[in-house]
C-alpha cells in the first residue's frame, strides 16, 4: 500500500515506550515526563497580546507572503545583527518558515539527488535523517563523541563520501546531548564544506537557552558562512512558541531562494497575524528569556545533583534545556523508569545509532516534579 521510501524510514523507537506510558496513565499512575523537548512555559503575554490584536485585523486574514512579511524579515535581520553581529539583508538573506522544521524537512528537496549524500550528526534530531530519505538521498552518519565533545570528526569522513556529499547538517547548541560548539569547529566545517562542495546547514533552535554565562554564537558569524551556509532558527525554544509554528532560514541567498521555490509548492507562508506576534518577541524585551533560562538552570541543578547523588556520571551542560546521561542499556533503562517509577526519559538510541548507551531528560517540568522524580529513582534503588 506505502511507496517504497516509506519502508526506508527508520522504526520509531518510541513504539514502545509510548504503548507502556498511555497504559501507566491509564492505570492512574502520576508519570512524570521528562520525554519531550517542549517547554512546560506559557508564550510571553505581551505576545499573545499581539497575536489577539493581529487577529482581529482583517488586513491579516489573506494568503501571506511566500517569503514572510517585509516587517517580519527585518525584525529577524535586527535581532541577528543586535545578537549575533550577524547582518543579513532582509529582503534576500531571510526566510519565513513555518517552525525550523518545515525548513530542515525541505532543504534535501532542493539539493540533493537520488544517491547523494547527506551528513548527518548521530546522534540527532531525527528530521536530518527522514527528510534526506523522502529526498532519496543517502545518510552518512557523522558520530558525535563523548571524548570528542560531541563534535564530529570532518577529517574521518570518507572523501568519496565527502565528495559525493551535497549537505551537512550541524546543531550546536546540540539536542540530544547539549553540547556547545568547540574553538575552531565551525571555521573547520566552513573549510570542508568549502573542499568538498557542500552546503552546511546549521539548526540554532537552541541559541538563547544557555548559562553561566555562556553566549552561543550563529554559524554565519564564522568567516566565509555566507557563502556555503544558512541556518535554521525558531521561535520555538526562545519565547515558549513552540505551538506557534515560526521560525526562520537565514544565511546565503542561493541556497535559502532553492528552499524558498521548495516551499512556494508546498505551503503558502505564515498566517500574517502569526508573524506580528513573532515581531513582538524579536523585538520585545529580552527579559522573558532571561528568566526562562534562570528557570530551567534552577532545574538542572536540581536534576544534576540528584543523579550525582545517585551515583551517575552527568554533567551539567552549559546551553539547551536537555541532561544527557549515560546508562549500560538505553532501552531497558528508560523501560524500566517509566514501568518502575513512572518517569519518561527518552533513550539514546532513538536519536541514532550514536547515542546508544544515553537517555535524555528534558528539564520541561518543574523543580518539583523533578525532585519528585529523583526520590521515585531513589525508592526504586537506581
Ligand atoms: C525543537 C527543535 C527543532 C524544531 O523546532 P520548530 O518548532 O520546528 O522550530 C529543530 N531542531 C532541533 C534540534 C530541535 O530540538
Amino acid at each position: 500500500m506505502y511507496a517504497e521510501r516509506m519502508g526506508k524510514l527508520p522504526p520509531y523507537l518510541f513504539a514502545r515506550i509510548d504503548e507502556l506510558k498511555a497504559k501507566k496513565i491509564r492505570e492512574g499512575c502520576d508519570v512524570i515526563d521528562m520525554g519531550v523537548g517542549d517547554p512546560d512555559l506559557a508564550t510571553p503575554p505581551h505576545v499573545v497580546e499581539e497575536l489577539c490584536r493581529a487577529a482581529r485585523d482583517p488586513a491579516n486574514h489573506h494568503y501571506p507572503s511566500y517569503a514572510g512579511m517585509p516587517g517580519f524579515r527585518q525584525a529577524v535581520a535586527r535581532w541577528y545583527g543586535d545578537r549575533f553581529g550577524v547582518t543579513l539583508d532582509p529582503a534576500t538573506e531571510v526566510l519565513a518558515l513555518m517552525g525550523s522544521k518545515d525548513g530542515i524537512a525541505h532543504i534535501p528537496e532542493a539539493f540533493v539527488d537520488p544517491g547523494s549524500y547527506v551528513l548527518v550528526p548521530s546522534p540527532g534530531y531525527p528530521v536530518y535523517r527522514t527528510s534526506t530519505l523522502f529526498a532519496e538521498g543517502r545518510v552518512y552518519e557523522m558520530p558525535l563523541r563523548a571524548e570528542n565533545g560531541f563534535i564530529p570528526d570532518l577529517d574521518a569522513i570518507p572523501d568519496d563520501i565527502a565528495d559525493a556529499a551535497r549537505i551537512m547538517f550541524l546543531n550546536y547548541p546540540n539536542n540530544p546531548t547539549a553540547a556547545v560548539t568547540l574553538p575552531g569547529f565551525f571555521e573547520r566545517a566552513v573549510e570542508f564544506a568549502r573542499e568538498h562542495d557542500i552546503i552546511i546547514v546549521h539548526d540554532n533552535a537552541y541559541s538563547e537557552i544557555s548559562y553561566d554565562g555562556y553566549r552561543a554564537p550563529s554559524f554565519l558569524a564564522t568567516e566565509g558562512a555566507m557563502d556555503v551556509a544558512i541556518e535554521m532558527h525558531s521561535l520555538s525554544k526562545t519565547f515558549n512558541m513552540t505551538g506557534w509554528r515560526i521560525g526562520m532560514a537565514v544565511g546565503n541567498r542561493e541556497i535559502l531562494a532553492g528552499l524558498g521555490r521548495v516551499k512556494t509548492n508546498v505551503d503558502s507562508g505564515v498566517f500574517d497575524a502569526v508573524q506580528r506576534a513573532a515581531i513582538a518577541a524579536l523585538s520585545g524585551p529580552p527579559d522573558c528569556v532571561a528568566q526562562a533560562c534562570s528557570i530551567y538552570r534552577e532545574r538542572r541543578d536540581t536534576l544534576v545533583k540528584g543523579l550525582r547523588a545517585l551515583g551517575f556520571r552527568v554533567e551539567p551542560p552549559k546551553a539547551t534545556f536537555y541532561v544527557w546521561m549515560p546508562v549500560d542499556d538505553c532501552m531497558a533503562f528508560a523501560t524500566r523508569m517509566l514501568d518502575e517509577a513512572g518517569i519518561v526519559v527518552t533513550p539514546g538510541i532513538g536519536f541514532g545509532s550514536g547515542g546508544d548507551g544515553y537517555v535524555r531528560f528534558a528539564l520541561t517540568r518543574s523543580t518539583e516534579r523533578i525532585r519528585e522524580a529523583l526520590e521515585r529513582m531513589e525508592d526504586m534503588g537506581l
